[in-house]
């Protein structure tokens, strides 16, 4: 394909896009194929000659979209959000066409430094405190991240490094390896599995603090534990809080909490992965109160602020902690500018070292919605969910299950987890909405999350109906089978 072609099949692409979002109501949400059934539409090795574009393109509707869940369908309520929209798509497509690798200032300034000043924009946006940005001269600083998952990593590992180097100091005695053995990680009962995940990664311990009847963790909670494995020998070192957990977008007390872990010298990590993105509405930044104790924050522009995937933003206060877990200098990677104040090498950020211009997608959304438009865009989750919230709870069957502060529903049949469990097989074989579930101690939950951009009250309204048809139609049979 030569640059005359790709100017027409570009602007094709571009159509096709367009016409999938604008009609993907249209589409069954989930699809209908079973396990494996990709292999046997495609040859078994690739082809020895090129084909053709229109090969390729006709396959996609064919092979791919047969096997596509719908994410951005106005039926999908699973998980939560994943964000889309155009100028975020129409950037990532010149982060593509620009194709730097952003590892160092030098080996792309741009890509570094819009990246430093689009994540003090975000940072403003929410009200961080200002340590956490990198302004001019500012020891703290944003980077992009690929996920939260890969955020809570850094900030552990970072965690580990400088516990690790301050006992030493303390105790030139202690090997690395004595103290490894000792470390523990603690997050919520409720804290996401990429959390367990990093302390796996990381070669430390992790406990869960137990959360309390509303699922947030409080400070006693966590002094308690601390408390038992301090007076055990163990060494209590990072602490990761959630303000949105995954299950019901519940929120640690960061307030209680942050004192705790300054005290204690316990790195914390807030990990506001889903509800960050809400925080830019001053009526929700108050959820964020307490982040000021926080060592590292992390949110998803890619879950509910219009910034397509991948876009996870990570603000640190302290640049070093996480530069010094990290820093290898080989020669092929030196550059005459280094340590010059004004640089910023993300490769010292993350774990990889290829990164791309993501900071574009944040730039091309921030710009073209503005702070009003982002506001807006919350707002109309908040009030569909709610919207939702409402009509289960004119229906005396069902119970809501946690408050519903954001764009998530918790609610199930009143009855056995067995019911609910039908319930929610009954719902995804019908294939006109989607949902996942969740437990909340003992309880079999489901999740009623707004997800896409497009999703309207009539889409709440006809899920909601739809979900009420289907329980009326089990508490049926349901009543008749266990009467028998
Ligand atoms: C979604 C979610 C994650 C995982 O996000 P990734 O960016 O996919 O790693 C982590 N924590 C919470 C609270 C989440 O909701």
């Amino acid at each position: 394909m030569d640059a005359a072609e790709y100017r027409k099949r570009g602007k094709e692409m571009v159509d096709y896009i367009a016409d999938y979002l604008e009609k993907v109501d249209t589409r069954q949400v989930f699809p209908d194929v079973e396990p494996g059934y990709l292999r046997p539409l495609i040859p078994d090795c690739a082809p020895q000659d090129p084909e053709s574009f229109e090969d390729v393109i006709k396959d996609i509707e064919n092979i791919i979209m047969p096997g596509v869940t719908h994410w951005n369908s106005p039926y999908f309520f699973a998980y939560f959000p994943v964000a889309s929209s155009f100028p975020a798509l129409l950037a990532d497509m010149l982060c593509g066409g620009i194709g730097c690798v952003g590892f160092s200032w030098a080996a792309s300034p741009a890509c570094t430094e819009l990246e430093t000043v689009m994540l003090d924009w975000l940072g403003k946006m929410i009200n961080l405190p200002k340590e956490f940005l990198a302004g001019k001269d500012g020891q703290g600083g944003g980077v992009i991240q690929g996920t939260a998952s890969e955020a809570t990593l850094v900030s552990l590992l970072a965690a580990r490094t400088k516990t690790i180097r301050r006992l030493q100091s303390e105790k030139p005695e202690l090997t690395k390896a004595d103290i490894m053995d000792r470390l523990v990680a603690y997050a919520s009962d409720q804290a996401h599995s990429s959390v367990e995940k990093a302390a796996l990664i990381g070669g430390v311990k992790m406990k869960t603090v137990p959360s309390d009847d509303m699922f947030s963790v409080c400070g006693s909670a966590l002094k308690n534990v601390l408390d038992d494995d301090k007076a055990s020998g163990l060494i209590p070192f990072f602490f990761c809080a959630t303000l949105g957990t995954t299950s019901c977008c519940s929120f640690d007390k960061l307030l209680e909490l942050g004192p705790i872990c300054n005290k204690e010298n316990i790195w914390m990590h807030v990990d506001a992965a889903y509800a960050g993105s809400a925080f830019i509405c001053p009526e929700f930044r108050h959820l964020l109160n307490g982040v000021e104790f926080a060592d590292s924050f992390d949110f998803n522009p890619h879950k509910w602020l219009l910034v397509n995937f991948d876009c996870s933003a990570m603000w640190v206060k302290k640049r070093s902690d996480v530069t010094d877990a990290f820093k290898l200098e080989p020669l092929y990677l030196q550059h005459p500018h280094q340590d010059s104040g004004l640089i910023t090498d993300y490769r010292h950020w993350q774990i990889p070292l290829g990164r791309r211009f993501r900071s574009l997608k944040l730039w091309f959304v921030m710009r073209m919605y503005g702070v009003t438009g982002l506001q807006k865009y919350i707002r109309k989750h908040v009030r569909l969910s709610h919207h939702f919230e409402h009509l289960v709870l004119q229906d005396e069957r069902f119970e809501i299950c946690a408050d519903v502060v954001l764009g998530l529903v918790c609610f199930r049949l009143k009855g056995s987890n067995e019911l609910n469990k039908e319930l929610l097989k009954n719902i995804n074989e019908a294939k006109k909405i989607h949902l996942v579930p969740c437990h909340l101690r003992e309880k079999f939950v489901l999740r009623f999350a707004i997800c896409a951009r497009t999703v309207e009250s009539t889409h709440v309204e006809f899920a909601w109906q739809h979900i009420s048809q289907l329980a009326t139609d089990l508490l049926k049979t349901w009543k008749q089978n266990h009467q028998q």
